[in-house]
């Protein structure tokens, strides 16, 4: 179906309006916006035309043209430019078509009025000004052509009165007839081509707008989508940048651990293994360098065990082996064991120079305390050990302070040194395991790095938390808080092991049972510096076999961990034919249970490996 013939439907064929209201609605609104300053400006012309018609009044009919003039300026003007002026208003846009017609329909009727004052002669003339009128109603102005067919037949009807009162004989009725009829019916058509065509351009146009909002709402919701999706992309690429920077820094990382690990394993071994095969050379002439071999062999060892047990640590308090042991102890007692082992181990480690100082904190520390104290002192020891092992020279300090926070006390302990201090962005990163403020080749201090991830974990179990606060070259000071404790009475001192008595009565013998022979050598030399005699039994059944024949000993130590008959099996035994049997056990698996899991099995006490001459000291001053 053409294109037109589809449009036309739309229309109420007369009237041409829309058969959708909305859109004619629509339509009339635009139709008022177009056409308004086209109207103003053809009145304005129309009215001054009009006016200079006033001239011919008076050259064709001066004796009335008095008259003419008063309809012209006294009616007509005054009402083009009352309706020019009402143009502005605002409902203008409603009525402006009808006000228009009304104008011309008047200025019509004001020629009919000429022609009936100024009779047949005049009318023949001013008939002709209705043609004028006419044109001006269906061009000119641009009525819409319901307006203008309305204006046009109102202006023929008055005209036929008019013809028929002035008193027009029948051929000038004819001809009049003929003439205007035409003018008018050409003047229609002509209004309703054109205000036809208009709508068909409004309405193409309406649709391309609608058309354009949908297509520019798709434009806005494909860029949405794009933006969206480059959104989503960036964030996708950021979270695959960081997983690769994750990824680049733990390959990094896992280097460096190993690099670290091989060679803070291996440089104890080193001094241990190259010294003790000059020792067992046999070609060392002087005592004193048998010492020193030694004494480098013991260091080393005692470096590698730390090292162990800090490695230990870590997974037995992640995997909740370790456990919070709670107990009494004197705070001040504590502070003061842990001065003496740093004094000690800072010539261990030839930091002799630097002054270690048990400083007074806000509080008189010569309480009793029920925590876990142990932890407490590793804690410290670790950190002291840090302070020492950073600092050149100087002094390190610690000292504890009691704390409230949020209502409750808390123990806060300081450790605080003038050593080489720790860049801001690393004081986190530290407490992680493995980590390092340097970890490159070149660097100057040993270590692992897991002594803090020890600390920090031992004072979460604590119920606290630890923290440093440093500045580079000029030293740190690391703390942390304890709060599960409880302050009581004063305790007396506890005395120190190494001022406890001991008595070992003559022959005194003990049995070893060791599956490892160095181990037992190790104890037995150990165990002479008690006049204590030993023998040796190198696993469980043996050990039966011969406390069965000769049940003349007073000790028993028993390794745990042996073949044919492990340690607890051994004990129970012994137990079962002499309760009274002194047996104390010796392990290398030094976790927390396994003394318990001893003296449960019947052991009188616990010792774990290695054996130190303190340790055993200890030992034999509980048991003796
Ligand atoms: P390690 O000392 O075996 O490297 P730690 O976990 O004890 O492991 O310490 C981690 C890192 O923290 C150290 O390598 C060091 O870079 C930094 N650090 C710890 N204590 C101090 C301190 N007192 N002064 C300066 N740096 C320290």
């Amino acid at each position: 179906m053409p294109e037109t013939t589809v449009f036309r439907k739309l229309l109420f064929p007369f009237s041409l309006a829309f058969k959708d209201t909305q859109v004619e609605r629509d339509f009339l609104t635009d139709y008022y916006r177009n056409s308004l300053a086209h109207v103003r400006r053809v009145m304005f012309i129309s009215l001054l035309i009009y006016g200079a018609f006033g001239v011919l009044d008076y050259i064709i009919y001066p004796e009335i043209a008095n008259l003419f003039l008063k309809i012209r300026f006294l009616l007509v003007a005054p009402l083009v430019l009352l309706t020019i002026l009402y143009s502005h208003h605002k409902s203008a846009h409603r009525k402006l078509q009808f006000a228009a017609s009304l104008n011309i329909i008047v200025a019509g009727l004001g020629i009919m009025y000429m022609l009936f004052a100024g009779g047949r002669e005049l009318a023949l003339v001013y008939y002709v000004g209705l043609m004028l009128v006419f044109i001006f109603n269906y061009d000119f102005l641009k009525l819409r052509f319901v307006w203008a067919s309305l204006t046009g037949a109102i202006l023929l009807l008055f005209y036929y009165l008019t013809a028929v009162l002035v008193g027009f004989d029948s051929k000038m009725l004819i001809a009049s007839l003929f003439f205007l009829v035409s003018a008018n019916i050409m003047g229609m058509v002509s209004a309703y081509f054109y205000e036809f065509i208009n709508r068909k351009y409004y309405y193409s146009n309406r649709l391309l707008k609608i058309e354009e909002e949908k297509t520019h709402e798709i434009n806005l919701n494909l860029e949405n989508q794009v933006k969206e999706r480059t959104a989503t992309l960036e964030y996708a690429n950021k979270l695959l940048f960081e997983a690769k920077e994750v990824a680049v820094e733990s390959e990094r990382l896992k280097s460096v651990f190993l690099a670290t690990m091989s060679h803070e394993l291996r440089t104890p071994l080193n001094a241990i293994i190259g010294f003790s095969d000059l020792i067992s050379a046999g070609e060392i002439e002087e005592e004193k360098e048998y010492r020193e071999y030694a004494s480098v062999i013991h260091k080393s060892g005692t470096h590698l065990l730390s090292l162990v047990e800090n490695l230990f640590d870590i997974t037995l308090i992640d995997s909740g082996q370790i456990k919070l042991v709670t107990g009494e102890f004197n705070l001040s007692d504590l502070m003061q064991e842990v001065h003496t082992i740093m004094n000690v181990e800072k010539f261990k480690i030839e930091k002799e120079s630097i002054d270690i100082q048990m400083e007074k904190g806000n509080i008189e520390l010569d309480f009793k305390i029920v925590t876990d104290g142990h932890k407490i002192r590793q804690v410290l020891l670790n950190l002291l050990k840090n302070a020492i092992k950073f600092t050149e020279s100087g002094v390190v300090k610690f000292w504890c302070d009691e704390v409230t926070e949020n209502n409750k006390t808390a123990l806060k302990f300081y450790v605080q040194d003038t050593g080489i201090g720790i860049p801001l962005e690393k004081t986190d990163l530290i407490f992680d395991v493995f980590r390092q403020v340097d970890d490159s080749h070149s660097r100057k201090f040993g270590g692992v790095g897991i002594g803090l991830t020890v600390v920090k974990k031992l004072v979460t179990m604590l119920g606290g938390e630890v923290g440093v606060e440093s500045t580079v070259d000029h030293g740190s000071t690391f703390f942390f808080t304890v709060r599960n404790y409880v302050k009581d009475e004063f305790l007396p001192k506890i005395k120190n092991v190494s001022e406890q008595e001991l008595t070992v009565s003559a022959n005194t013998k003990a049995l070893i049972v060791e599956d490892d022979e160095a181990s037992y050598f190790l104890l037995k030399l150990l165990l002479e510096k008690y006049k204590i005699e030993s023998d040796w039994a190198s696993d469980g059944e043996t050990a039966l076999e011969i406390i069965r024949k000769n049940p003349k000993y007073k000790l028993v130590f028993m390794d745990i961990n042996m073949p044919v008959l492990n340690g607890y099996d051994t004990t129970k035994a012994i137990r079962k034919s002499s309760p009274d049997q002194i047996i104390i056990a010796q392990t290398a698996y030094a976790i927390e249970g396994d003394r318990e899991k001893v003296l449960e099995a019947g052991c009188n006490a616990y010792m774990s490996k290695p054996i130190s001459p303190k340790k055993l000291h200890s030992i034999l001053a509980e048991v003796l």
